[in-house]
């Protein structure tokens, strides 16, 4: 392991090489199955063949050329982004390369529009408890956990936090006179896969909309099929003004976008906003091939299907410990009541033990929860296999 890295992440104890469909090997050839799609990225598995070639034939015609221009790949992308988002109301797109970016662009976006319709003083951007929304000081100050708080202040002004689920908390923040923006996530990746009630949303849609407080979703983690759903919010009938996405957006490129509705199309304008990187020419060819597998009602059937099947896995063990499961496709949260962390570290050591079996790429979200999140096209003997790796790997940690 190099120690050049800033001590910034806290890292299993395996060094990848390459990967191919749910699989990566390490560099000493040890295979593990992939249940984590590095946090919702490879959302199409290891070096799938239409987005290497999507890539690669891009990568030698145009990898750059500013945002003084369009490229042709990125017009492509862009357009087809809409339209894949059509269903929730959206109508422009700007590119950018992460989802704090796409966040931070968001919140530009409400604030902008709430000046330029309702004036000064409504600026507040309404989020919720145990939300996470990225790593810059003002995604950090959207980002409703004080854990990620401390060290870094002063923070961007104007964001208040409310507990999620409590619909009258939420009436009394969402003041008319003052909020800009509600930011919210269908369902809370970070801090455990927590999905938000159908009727919690339709209240903050409602509120939203008799308020003019923009609606914006952070589908970040939950967009782009994640859920079974192209948007998370199609799912639950929801039409926000705004959507951001990033991880699975481009397939393993660093990407990310904020879409707008009707209300908001039209509120960024020439010098409002921009990003050198955003709309890269090979990342926009990535997220065309990405959209042109994702974008279709069977595909998204499909991880559909593969989530309930493995919830029903994972509530046939019965296991005593497992005291819940959460989420919606193939986003799922197990609450397993002991460290995830060591069950994480387990699972890799199952590839290094003597007796070299698979090892399991498996996620934690929050303390005692374990998060899974396979790449769609995994097999379903491949989701057999891992739920199976998982449940002995908790059997023998009891
Ligand atoms: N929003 C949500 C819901 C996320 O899950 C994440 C990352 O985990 C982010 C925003 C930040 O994305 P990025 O790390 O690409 O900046």
């Amino acid at each position: 392991m190099s120690d050049v890295f800033m001590n910034t992440y806290k890292r299993l104890p395996v060094i990848f090489a390459k990967g191919k469909g749910a699989w990566l090997t390490d560099i000493n050839g040890r295979k593990y199955l992939d249940f984590t799609s590095g946090i919702a990225v490879n959302c199409l598995g290891h070096a799938y063949p239409p987005l290497v070639k999507a890539i690669s034939e891009q990568a030698a015609k145009l990898c750059h050329a500013c945002n003084y221009f369009q490229s042709d790949t990125s017009a492509a992308f862009a357009e087809k982004l809409v339209a894949a988002c059509a269903g929730a109301g959206m109508k422009k797109a700007f590119l950018a390369n992460s989802g704090a970016e796409a966040n931070e662009g968001a919140c530009k976006i409400a604030r902008k529009y709430s000046l330029s319709k309702h004036g000064k003083g409504r600026h507040s951007i309404v989020t919720l408890r145990g939300s996470f929304h990225g790593r810059t000081i003002t995604t950090l100050s959207a980002t409703g956990q004080d854990q990620f708080h401390k060290d870094f202040g002063p923070f961007t002004e104007g964001f208040i936090y409310v507990d999620g689920g409590d619909i009258e908390a939420l009436d009394r923040a969402l003041d008319k006179n003052t909020v800009a923006g509600l930011l919210i996530e269908a369902i809370q990746g970070e801090s455990g896969v927590r999905p938000r009630s159908q009727d919690y949303l339709d209240a903050a849609a409602r509120l939203c909309a008799e308020r003019d407080i923009l609606l914006m979703l952070d589908e970040v983690q939950t967009g782009m099929g994640r859920t079974g759903a192209f948007l998370a919010c199609e799912g639950y009938g929801l039409k926000p003004d705004v959507v951001t996405l990033a991880k699975g957006l481009a397939g393993g490129l660093p990407a990310g976008a904020v879409l707008a509705g009707e209300k908001a199309a039209e509120v960024l304008q020439v010098g409002d906003h921009g990003s050198t990187f955003g709309g890269n020419p090979v990342a926009a060819a990535a997220g065309l091939a990405v959209l042109d597998t994702v974008a279709k009602p069977a595909f998204l059937s499909e991880i559909a299907r593969k989530g309930e099947k493995m919830r029903e896995i994972i509530s046939s063990w019965n296991h005593p410990a497992i005291s819940e499961i959460r989420g919606k496709g193939m986003m799922i949260g197990v609450d397993i009541g002991i460290e995830a962390w060591p069950v994480l570290e387990a699972a890799i050591k199952l590839a290094q033990a003597p007796l070299a079996q698979p090892g399991l790429l498996l996620l934690s979200a929050g303390k005692q929860t374990l998060r899974l999140l396979p790449p769609y096209t995994i097999s379903d003997s491949e989701l057999e296999q891992g739920l199976e790796i998982a449940l002995d790997i908790l059997k023998n940690m009891q």
